[in-house]
């Protein structure tokens, strides 16, 4: 089978290293891709926005399965464009892409199905939110609907930093995103990511993980893509995830089938873990990037048979998932400077070095090889993912990798897994 497989991230080399590994996979194009897919299949400049074009590639080189991995093109509607040209694809259409790309939607879903997540108001002004604010107190959630670029929630601890955030929001501060804000009852909890696999009327569930969104140890300093992620996330007990699935990944396949908009795709939940059990905290709709990183190098089963048959509708024809019993942990290696403005150019040593240590993949996102040298181009560069018998374990193949590059412009968190390793201690 010939696979096109869209993105350009760590991410997306996951991907491409779990469909490359299936023996039902004659031919991989990965477009953009970067020097970590070119290893594993053929990277092609397609214009992605030009579906017409990218239908035109489709038909040419017998494509017989789309794998979509970030989320952009997915809201553009590149699966409808595709799929209505009867063109296999894994992800979800634009519609059903909402579950993602607008909160109120998701709430509306949660409302109307009886899925747990935090008690909510969607407020369109300014004195209706602050009404709100002061009917529910502190600590309390303030989200932009749209989308903002992780920046447009506010987990504000007293009632004067509640008030500021809509009148930031109101007063333009986020420009279109936030000129519509929902107020949400603040959660207490842990948080974790649980993944399951779509196919419009079944669910399946993948595995759970746990992500550090900080940019420096202790979790501090500003909000990322992602600094490293583990799976599976402790807190996840097969009772918790049976719960999840049949308690908001069940009910909202549903709710999405029942208003004609089906869900194909990846469906990533973000949870709090409450004393009252798990609550959506909100949906992706795509593998996360670093999560895709630690979550595909589990997996024993077929990826290529796994996404062909969620295009067609055939999970549930599928023998249960296989993984490996081991603990994936991923670190993140960025460039000095990022989440903020940063240089391009630095040379990397050593990724093949790395990569050749028992039981550790690296993953490239940010990277461009030229005739004699890698180098970094971007602010999330290279993921370092390490196996092992648990997180400690995982986590120290992970770091002998991340030791074995040499880059010294680049930088990453030598905390990953805190918070499993400190619950092993309990
Ligand atoms: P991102 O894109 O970074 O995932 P987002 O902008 O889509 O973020 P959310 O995921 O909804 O926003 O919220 C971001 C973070 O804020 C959550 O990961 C969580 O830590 C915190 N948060 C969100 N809602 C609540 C809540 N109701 N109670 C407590 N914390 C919350």
């Amino acid at each position: 089978m010939k696979i096109l497989l869209i993105g350009s991230g760590g991410r997306e080399h996951a991907l491409a290293h779990g469909l490359a590994a299936s023996p039902l996979c004659q031919q991989l194009f990965i477009a953009p891709g970067n020097p970590g897919t070119a290893a594993l299949g053929e990277n092609r400049d397609l214009p992605l926005t030009d579906h017409a074009a990218m239908r035109a590639f489709c038909d040419e080189q017998g494509i017989d399965l789309v794998v979509v991995g970030p989320e952009a093109p997915l809201v553009d509607g590149l699966v409808d464009s595709l799929s209505d040209a009867g063109i296999a694809c894994f992800g979800p259409r634009r519609a059903a892409a909402q579950l993602e790309g607008s909160k109120a939607f998701t709430k509306e879903i949660c409302a109307a199905y009886a899925i747990p997540t935090a008690g909510h108001a969607s407020c369109d002004d300014r004195a209706r939110a602050m009404a709100e604010i002061g009917r529910r107190g502190a600590p309390i959630v303030i989200k932009a609907d749209g989308l903002a670029a992780g920046k447009g929630v506010v987990v504000a601890m007293s009632m004067a930093e509640a008030e500021a955030a809509v009148d930031f929001m109101f007063a333009g501060g986020l420009g279109e995103a936030g000129a519509s804000v929902v107020i949400e009852d603040y959660l207490e909890g842990e948080e974790a990511s649980f993944f399951a696999i779509c196919d419009g009327k079944t669910a399946l569930p993948l595995a759970s993980a746990q992500d550090h969104k900080r940019a420096f140890d202790g979790d501090t300093g500003p909000n990322t893509g992602g600094m490293g992620a583990y799976s599976p996330a402790p807190v996840m007990t097969p009772a918790r995830e049976a719960q999840v699935m049949r308690e908001i990944i069940e009910p909202t396949l549903r709710a999405m089938a029942e208003r004609g908009t089906p869900f194909t795709g990846i469906l990533y939940a973000g949870l709090m873990i409450t004393r009252e059990g798990p609550q959506l905290i909100e949906y992706n709709v795509r593998f996360g990037d670093p999560e895709a990183q630690v979550l595909i190098p589990r997996l024993e089963s077929d990826l290529a048979t796994l996404f062909m048959a969620a295009a067609h509708g055939k999970l549930a024809a599928l023998p249960p998932l296989r993984w490996r019993a081991e603990t994936a942990l991923t670190v993140v290696l960025a460039t000095r400077g990022y989440p903020g403005k940063v240089e391009n150019g630095s040379v990397i040593r050593g990724v093949e070095a790395a990569g050749a240590l028992p039981e550790t993949l690296v993953f490239h996102a940010g990277t461009r090889q030229s005739a004699n040298a890698l180098a970094a181009h971007g602010g999330r560069v290279l993921a370092v993912t390490g196996l092992g018998a648990d997180v400690a374990q995982a986590r120290e193949r992970a770091y002998r990798g991340v030791a074995a590059i040499d880059w010294p412009e680049g930088f990453c968190r030598s905390d990953i897994g805190w918070r499993a390793l400190s619950r092993d201690g309990e």
